[in-house]
């Protein structure tokens, strides 16, 4: 072993350099530190190689509003107060003065949102561990409010940071967040609770809105159909009277990705959130579990709704489906599909047929079919049952989910995205200016 001398330990030998009483303190403390010494740094960084734009950026803001900065009061680290910077004549929020704060050490780049003082009051005790992060100029949270899917709650997203952030984990964020502003921009512009596309009224909600009112429907008896629409939808329905007159008529019609979110605002207006069926599923299940609840799975190639409903079952062990069925079913079939999800019992119906199938065939048989609620669903059971994978959540964090599914299936998808998104932001352009005929 020549002069090198090993200790046996626990997880096996390992050199004598490893029991130095001084180590483990200095790599726990530079561990701790790392994070803080490189936003130190890159704020400084900045700082000095955005001096010049800063000092002109301080003298338009003196000569505009009086004065060089505002500050709004936060709640930082370990629930200390703190002054967030900004430029007086402009908005506060991200504005390039934080760097002041991150450079200070009141802020990181990455981090929990920074709260108000009422917010910070209303902080449950058992979520207190977001205090001892440093709140960050830019947040999970804040990102997926923007681009419409932060559906977990924030104490959620500011836990999951805590127990996961690293450095890279952190650049990402910055980088997701910018490019998403490129994408969707901020959202301060009036949100109405209904928006109209080529005459179609899309209802302005969230997610968690959206599934109270399926329950409430249930509960009340109240039979009710959905439709989600993403732009192709629109632009299907732009052509297609049938389609068109059916989600003037059914209950409800729900926004569906980022195009959407682009249409509203060439418009003016805000979208609360991106309701579409693949992200409600899974949510969906969750309530139905807890409300005891069942749902019917119609569409899809064999065996992939049944295995959509297997997969879900192994997460919500509670759930319940009533029965799955294929979409591909003779016409001849149709009664006896129709019995079979009425003698079911389920309260909820999804099906996926693609659109404008199903929801052609959902009102068709409306009268006929028991379920309070149905939905049409696309490609949900092909995602859930593993059969085509979703996009990675950071391609959907910076709206991109569509350039996934246009890389799976590019043969089907080309039309749809390709021509279908830019045809769609024209119409709705001309709906701006007056000029679209329906
Ligand atoms: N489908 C079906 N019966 C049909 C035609 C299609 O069950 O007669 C299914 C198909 O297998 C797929 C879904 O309907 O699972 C349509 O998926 P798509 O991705 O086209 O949905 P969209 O994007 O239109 O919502």
């Amino acid at each position: 072993m020549g002069g090198h001398t090993t200790i046996p330990g626990p997880l096996g030998k390992r050199p004598r350099w490893y029991w130095r009483p001084w180590l483990l303190p200095l790599l726990t403390l530079g561990a701790s530190l790392l994070p803080r010494i490189i936003d130190f740094s890159m704020a400084g960084a900045l700082l000095i190689l955005l001096a010049p734009l800063l000092l002109f950026r301080a003298l338009i803001a003196k000569l505009r509003a009086g004065r060089v900065f505002a500050a709004t009061e936060r709640v930082g680290r370990f629930q200390m107060p703190f002054r967030q910077l900004a430029f007086a004549d402009d908005a506060p929020g991200r504005n390039l003065a934080v760097l002041l704060n991150v450079f200070r050490g009141d802020m990181a780049f990455a981090g929990p949102r920074a709260l108000s003082l009422e917010e910070a009051a209303a902080v449950p005790a058992d979520q207190g561990i977001r205090f001892s992060l440093r709140p960050g100029v830019f947040s999970p949270y804040a990102l997926r409010s923007k681009v419409g899917i932060a559906y977990e709650g924030e104490a959620d997203l500011d836990r999951e940071f805590y127990y996961t952030e690293t450095a890279a984990g952190n650049l990402g964020l910055v980088v997701r967040t910018g490019v998403s502003g490129l994408l969707a921009g901020d959202a301060a512009r009036p949100m109405p609770d209904h928006l109209d596309f080529f005459g179609i009224a899309i209802a302005n909600t969230t997610m968690g809105e959206a599934i109270d009112w399926i329950v409430r429907r249930i509960r009340d008896d109240r039979p009710a159909t959905i439709a989600f629409v993403n732009p192709d939808c629109l632009n299907i329905a732009y052509t297609n009277p049938e389609y068109r007159e059916v989600l003037n008529q059914v209950e409800r019609v729900l926004p569906d990705g980022i195009g959407i979110r682009f249409g509203c605002r060439i418009l003016g207006f805000g979208l609360r959130a991106n309701v579409n069926g693949t992200d409600m599923f899974p949510r969906l299940c969750e309530r139905c579990a807890d409300e005891k609840l069942s749902l019917f799975l119609l569409g899809a190639r064999p065996g992939v709704a049944r295995q959509a409903a297997e997969n879900m079952l192994q997460r919500y062990p509670d759930l319940k489906i009533a029965g799955t069925r294929d979409g591909y079913f003779a016409p001849d079939a149709e009664a006896e599909v129709i019995e079979t999800i009425n003698r079911s019992g389920a309260d909820i119906l999804l099906v996926a047929f693609g659109v404008p199938k199903q929801e052609l065939w959902l009102w068709k048989h409306r009268s006929r079919l028991k379920p309070r609620i149905a939905m049409g669903v696309g490609g949900l059971f092909d995602f859930y049952s593993g059969r085509i994978p979703r996009a990675p959540l950071w391609l959907r964090e910076i709206g991109l989910e569509w350039s996934w599914r246009l890389l799976q299936e590019p043969g089907r998808m080309w039309r749809r995205y390709i021509i279908g998104n830019p045809l769609f932001l024209y119409r709705v352009w001309r709906q701006k200016i007056g000029k679209l005929v329906i």
